[in-house]
């Protein structure tokens, strides 16, 4: 089985961007697809923050 790397936003194959702020080191294959993704991780992390704050 072979673990072939994809787009965490679109799913697209060969992605070329790793998010290395992203925690998880998600990999998206264009600039909209980190822009997304970086705007969903940025959403949950303000969302848990605010979770922890209440
Ligand atoms: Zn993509």
């Amino acid at each position: 089985m072979r673990a072939e790397p994809r787009c965490a936003q679109c799913d697209s194959e060969e992605p070329k961007i790793i998010c290395l702020r992203n925690p998880a080191g998600e990999r998206y294959c264009g600039r909209l697809c980190l822009y997304q993704g970086q705007a969903n991780f940025i959403r949950w992390l303000t969302r848990s923050n605010a979770e922890a704050a209440s």
